[in-house]
């Protein structure tokens, strides 16, 4: 599943081939996404001057001249940029595409969980529509760190790796990453979340940004070009020292790496050096 460094991948790619282009036409093939395209999608937006392509959470933000473009990958969506020239026969699952000085960007979506909606200036600040007026800040926003961490979770008996995958007290921590944090920060991932310390805390939110980063440099050494989402998160695992590793050795202290399943979903740490 796409998580934050794939997003955040997929928007400066697409930022830096669209930013400032006007589109010249959009072609939806299939309506049928996580909630129905807009029928009248591809009216707003032809002709119509792309200003800038961001990300909120896992949203891609399109702002456009009267508003804003929507786009959410979903579990099995990314986007696809094909230059000028002989357009590649379009795949089973292109369910839209978008044409702009002379590229075709292809939104490509097996499962149908993506999403394109419409938010049109007249409804005000996108970032208050309901998806995303409740995501959790941004862990590269300059008030994210250490004493945001500890003051989101005071009183939350939940585990920290489950707070983190909830988005609440940060977004775009997602299973993967959520592993990585806790192995380099220290903490069992079972460790009651409104019992760890601001000084842990501190090592955490190093840890997720460290993580984070180096996860978007991973896709974004290919941003040229780009064409798989799902490439991020596997680059990424290369360098992986907890992640999908039970069995081998830690490599802070050699003890086995441990596989557990919390909420669902899997969780490796080292039972020696990560403590509650
Ligand atoms: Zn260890």
């Amino acid at each position: 599943m796409p998580e934050l460094p794939e997003v955040e991948v997929t928007a400066r790619a697409l930022a830096q081939r669209l930013d400032g282009r006007t589109v010249e036409a959009v072609r939806i093939h299939n309506f049928q996404l996580r909630w129905p395209v807009p029928r009248r999608l591809a009216a707003h937006l032809a002709g119509k001057r792309i200003e800038h392509i961001g990300r909120r959470g896992k949203y891609l933000l399109w702002y456009m001249s009267e508003g804003v473009l929507l786009s959410h990958l979903g579990m099995s969506g990314s986007w696809r940029i094909h230059e000028a020239g002989p357009l590649p026969p379009r795949q089973r699952h292109d369910h839209v595409e978008l044409v702009s000085d002379g590229a075709v960007a292809r939104f490509n979506d097996p499962r149908r969980f993506g999403a394109l909606l419409w938010h049109a200036r007249e409804h005000g600040d996108v970032l208050a529509h309901p998806l995303l007026a409740g995501l959790g800040i941004e862990p590269f926003d300059r008030r994210f760190g250490g004493d945001w961490l500890f003051q989101a979770t005071r009183g939350r008996r939940m585990s920290i790796k489950q707070v983190l995958l909830a988005g609440s007290a940060v977004v775009g921590v997602g299973n993967i990453y959520a592993t990585e944090s806790l192995y380099r920060a220290r903490i069992d991932p079972r460790a009651e979340a409104g019992r760890i310390s601001r000084a842990r805390y501190q090592r955490l939110a190093e840890a997720i940004s460290e993580v984070l980063t180096r996860a978007i440099a991973a896709g974004g050494s290919t941003l040229r070009d780009f064409s798989s989402v799902q490439g991020v998160a596997g680059r990424y695992t290369d360098f992986a020292l907890a992640y999908d590793r039970a069995g081998l050795p830690c490599a802070r202290c050699g003890a086995p790496i441990r596989r557990l399943v919390q909420g669902q979903r899997a969780t490796y740490y080292c039972p020696h050096c990560q403590r509650r």
